[in-house]
């Protein structure tokens, strides 16, 4: 059997790729029957997978190590040409929507597929495509300057993500000093940060004006996929957000302030949960990952194969390392039909979210593997979050394993942190919309505003007099920001959608698990409240859904007597 090790990466010939395409792509205008048509389809798509999977293997080998110079060049290839990757996908698309066949298509793979194709054709033009390679250049950029953080702390060196643990110390002096080291790499380079978020607003900016949009809002949803939600919308959820949790949360964090001793709640103690510790995995790497496995054996057949799957091909790097970039994702290498669970194991429950978050993502993309269309391996992002976030909930009665006497405190840690984080999230999308409807702020305007959001939706933030934080700058540290614009809103609604599952399976786990299965394998074929409705969930934009699904964790949590964990 193959692992991971070996999958082989070789440097996509482009000239030579785009000559085969073409020819492939005239097969299909020329086709003269719809079985002709369909031959021709697979075939562009065989092509499409297998320059997917070269793009993939390089992505996920510069990530695990920033100082490799070889996956790095790799890197840099692919930034450059993954616009011209862009263009044959639109050629693609102009033909998929005005064949002859369309028909038949649409019976046979649904309407969607035609959706995503109409949206790629309004996101790019050939006239943009040096500002695409620019957008690239400038959002790697970003990373790397993370990922190149060596944070001095205590008289050692860490990554931001080995800081981790010491923001959430008992030592309530440890917490502040670990959290101003991070913030100082911040700091230390805010200009440099600026700069590149100057720049990447304003390619945005031209590339969404050259291609006919007032500015990049109408761009970025587009971009992102929501074919049946727009920033209207989006808008309304906020408000429900603003008026149901804003205050929820706030109540909240004054039960903490409570529980840990402290007067008032500074920001180096928003990770600290509980007096006694946070609850923390009772063991190594290796012996979480053999509990994951008992855990996905007991859940379900399906969770057994997939776990067994991952585990044979090492198909997870988990571990912080130097040199490693920050945070964690899931991906598939598509011509191996395996998904990658790529993660930064710290010593805390983060490690747990991990194995039943990103194992969510991976889960769904396995489930739905054989689904034949390649956009439909993975759901928008929206979507997609709903399969992990609700994997976290699922994977709840195994939570033992992981935490033995911690138990409770993960468990209401993970409830209150889920509620927690929706107004931060909406308060990252309102920002977006803001500084791309005002692309001709500065840098300090741009803090200025989210100064303001903080208020509106963080009001118990007290950065402490770090200067750097105060002045409105906590968001260069959410990388989404810079790399996929507008993607945030989509936590915040799956997470509502998530909150309906942890509901549902805690009254008819069976039922739920079987709707959560169905939802898996249907892949990417629906558009967002397509998929919600498949899964028998409610829309979060439906009025009254925030209020009626956080009612029910606000009621357990208060039954939870928290002062005792
Ligand atoms: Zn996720």
């Amino acid at each position: 059997m193959q692992t991971f090790e070996n999958y082989t990466y070789e440097r996509p010939d482009m000239p030579a790729e785009k000559e085969k395409f073409n020819a492939l792509l005239n097969k299909f205008k020329e086709a003269s029957s719809y079985k002709e048509a369909t031959e021709a389809i697979e075939a562009i798509n065989k092509r499409r997978n297998t320059l997917a999977t070269m793009f993939n293997l390089v992505y996920i080998r510069a990530s695990i190590d920033t100082n490799d110079a070889y996956y790095q060049k790799e890197r840099d290839f692919f930034d450059e040409v993954s616009p011209e990757i862009s263009e044959m996908a639109t050629a693609f698309y102009k033909e998929l929507v005005s064949s002859p066949y369309r028909e038949e298509l649409e019976n046979q793979w649904g309407s969607q597929l035609f959706q995503i194709a109409d949206y790629q054709i309004k996101s790019f033009s050939p006239e943009v495509m040096n500002l695409l390679q620019e957008e690239n250049k400038l959002s790697s950029s970003y990373s790397k300057l993370v990922a190149s953080a060596e944070v001095e702390f205590q008289g050692g060196t860490y990554t931001l993500a080995q800081l981790g643990p010491f923001a959430e110390h008992k030592d309530r002096a440890v917490r502040k000093e670990a959290m101003n080291a991070s913030a100082g790499f911040f700091s230390e380079h805010a200009d440099k940060f600026d700069e590149i978020y100057d720049k990447l607003v304003k390619v945005r900016h031209e590339i969404a004006v050259k291609l006919g949009y007032k500015n990049f809002v109408e761009l970025g949803y587009v971009r992102m996929q929501r074919i049946d939600y727009n920033a209207e919308m989006v808008d309304v959820f906020r408000k429900q957000v603003r008026d149901v949790i804003v205050p929820l949360a706030s109540k909240l964090y004054k039960k903490q302030a409570e529980r840990i001793g402290v007067d008032k709640l500074k920001f180096y103690d928003v990770n600290f949960d509980f007096k006694t510790g946070n609850a923390t995995p009772k063991g190594s790497p290796e012996w979480i990952i053999e509990n994951g496995k008992q855990m996905y054996k007991e859940l379900s057949d399906e969770t057994n194969e997939f776990f067994q799957f991952m585990l044979d091909r090492n198909l997870m790097d988990l571990e912080a390392k130097k040199g490693k970039e920050a945070g964690g994702y899931c991906t598939l290498i598509e011509d191996y039909q395996a998904p990658f669970i790529f993660a930064n194991f710290n010593g805390t429950s983060g490690d747990i979210d991990v194995l039943t978050h990103e194992a969510g993502h991976a889960f769904q993309a396995y489930s739905s593997r054989n689904i034949g269309v390649p956009e439909y391996l993975f759901p928008t992002y929206e979507s997609a979050e709903i399969h992990s976030m609700s994997m976290e909930f699922f994977t709840w009665p195994w939570m033992e394993l992981f935490f033995k006497e911690d138990t409770e405190k993960y468990k209401y840690a993970h409830l209150a942190s889920g509620l927690h984080f929706i107004p931060y999230g909406v308060a990252v999308d309102e920002f977006q919309h803001l500084v791309y409807e005002n692309p001709e702020w500065t840098p300090d305007e741009r803090k200025q505003a989210w100064k303001k959001l903080e208020e509106t939706y963080l009001p118990h933030i007290d950065y402490d007099g770090n200067a750097y934080l105060e002045a409105g700058s906590y968001w260069q540290r959410q990388g989404h920001i810079y790399d996929v614009p507008f993607y945030y809103i989509d936590y915040t609604l799956a997470q509502i959608c998530a909150f309906q599952f942890w509901k549902k399976s805690r009254e008819d786990q069976e039922k739920a698990w079987g709707d959560y299965l169905h939802l898996c394998k249907l892949g990417g074929s629906k558009s967002f409240l397509g998929l919600v409705e498949a899964a028998n969930l409610r829309s979060p934009f439906e009025q009254g859904t925030v209020e009626d699904t956080v009612a029910v964790i606000e009621e357990w949590l208060e039954s939870v007597d928290d002062k005792a964990l």
